[in-house]
């Protein structure tokens, strides 16, 4: 069932507290780098403004660690700042978050107002879910709307006990994660066939349950990425130097017995004389890496095979970059993935952090379906998991 969005609930003369996921990436002196996150809240929050409500954000950024001096990047203070430049109105940072600043800043709030709280991990309640502390935050405002699907997988207070401190008909989800949901309504669903993921990344064991839950619906799983060594050698096949998991050979093996023939290897790899960028390369045919040698990347006719099975696919989800493509020399492989969903005319859909970043980099992000905001988020929701945070907003009546 979908869930109440904010279309469906009275926020005229209200005050809405909005959790959104302004935990963006930062610079080293604290400049927002990358501001995806909080340009993907903007249609919710102008939606407010425009229906004649308040705003009052609240956010995670960074992980804190109590002490204030270290904690000084983590203050709301920049994101604000970049959401006020997009806007193109005020907003207030205050320096707490249910204090008396926030309290006040909240109180004498009008119309068309925007309050922003301070890191709400700044809070020890936070993280512990505690309840006394929902309530003062959940006092700030009229009405609660969740944007922050990149933290739908946790149980912090902002995202659980305080939507339960507002009657039903005051809690929402906001665009940004009603787009998500319905993307993976479509993926987890009944998609259209031939339906395609891409996996790759660094660790076979981070994906485990995301590859056991998508091999029942797709027609084919392509893997790529570090994770390709350690199921080469639970083929018995030689890794030469390659990541491996050595203690998940086991769990390998059993994933592709019960994924069968719908698991596709790759067929070349761009290896390496070491990990790292000036590094003598070659290509290498076949299943085996030769002894010494790093497998860094999926080799070019892996790429021309994933292609021709991503361009006839109705759907095609990837997750994990194909090799290390932070560095130029084995980001080849990724990128050629990354072409292949721009160019596919079936649903192309994109989730992970390091997946995201991937196809910020190569500027393809507007070409595909949809390009996730949640790492950890998507990646549990493919696993099937269902979230507390989502289990508070009530269904669409
Ligand atoms: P995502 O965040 O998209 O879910 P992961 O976190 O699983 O992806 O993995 C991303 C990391 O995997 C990247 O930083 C990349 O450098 C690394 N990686 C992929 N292939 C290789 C490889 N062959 N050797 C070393 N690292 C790799
Ligand atoms: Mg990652």
């Amino acid at each position: 069932m979908p869930k109440q969005t904010v279309r469906d609930i009275e926020v005229s003369g209200r005050k809405v507290l909005v959790r959104v996921d302004f935990n963006v990436p930062q610079t080293e002196s604290g400049e927002v780098s990358d501001d995806r996150r909080i340009r993907g809240a903007i249609p919710t929050l102008v939606n407010i403004l425009e229906r004649g409500g308040s705003l009052i954000l609240v956010s995670h950024l960074g992980r804190p660690t109590g002490d204030p001096a270290a904690d000084a990047p983590f203050r709301m203070d920049k994101p604000a700042e970049r959401l006020a430049s997009l806007l193109g109105k005020k907003v207030v940072k205050v320096g707490d978050t249910v204090g008396p600043e926030a309290v006040a800043a909240c109180s004498s709030l009008a119309p068309g107002g925007i309050v922003m709280l301070e890191n709400v991990r700044f809070n020890k309640g936070e993280k512990k879910g505690d309840v006394e502390f929902a309530k003062k935050m959940a006092a700030l405002a009229d009405c609660y709307v969740n944007d922050a699907f990149g933290t739908c997988h946790r149980d912090e207070a902002s995202m659980v006990a305080v939507p339960e401190q507002f009657a039903h008909d005051r809690r929402a989800i906001g665009f940004l994660v009603e787009k998500e949901l319905n993307i993976l309504a479509t993926l987890l669903g009944e998609p259209r066939h031939p339906y395609v993921a891409v996996m790759g990344g660094a660790k076979v064991s981070d994906k485990i349950g995301v590859i056991e839950n998508l091999v029942k619906k797709v027609d084919k799983l392509l893997i790529g990425g570090a994770m390709t060594y350690t199921f080469l050698s639970a083929m018995g096949h030689s890794i030469g130097k390659s990541k491996v998991e050595s203690d998940k050979l086991e769990m390998a093996r059993a994933l592709m017995h019960s994924a069968g023939d719908k698991l596709v290897l790759p067929s070349d790899h761009l290896v390496a004389s070491a990990p790292e960028a000036g590094a003598e390369t070659k290509v290498v045919v076949g299943p085996d890496i030769p002894d010494g040698w790093f497998g860094m990347d999926i080799g070019p006719r892996t790429a021309a095979e994933y292609d021709a099975l991503i361009q006839s696919a109705a759907v095609v989800i990837w997750n994990g970059p194909m090799g290390k493509f932070e560095t130029k020399d084995f980001a080849a492989g990724t990128k050629a993935v990354a072409q292949s969903l721009a160019r596919s005319p079936g649903i192309t859909a994109i989730g992970g952090g390091e997946s995201a970043e991937a196809i910020e980099k190569f500027g393809l992000a507007d070409k595909v379906s949809h390009v996730s905001t949640g790492g950890g988020a998507f990646l549990e929701s493919l696993e099937g998991k269902r979230f507390n945070s989502l289990g508070v907003i009530p269904d669409k009546v």
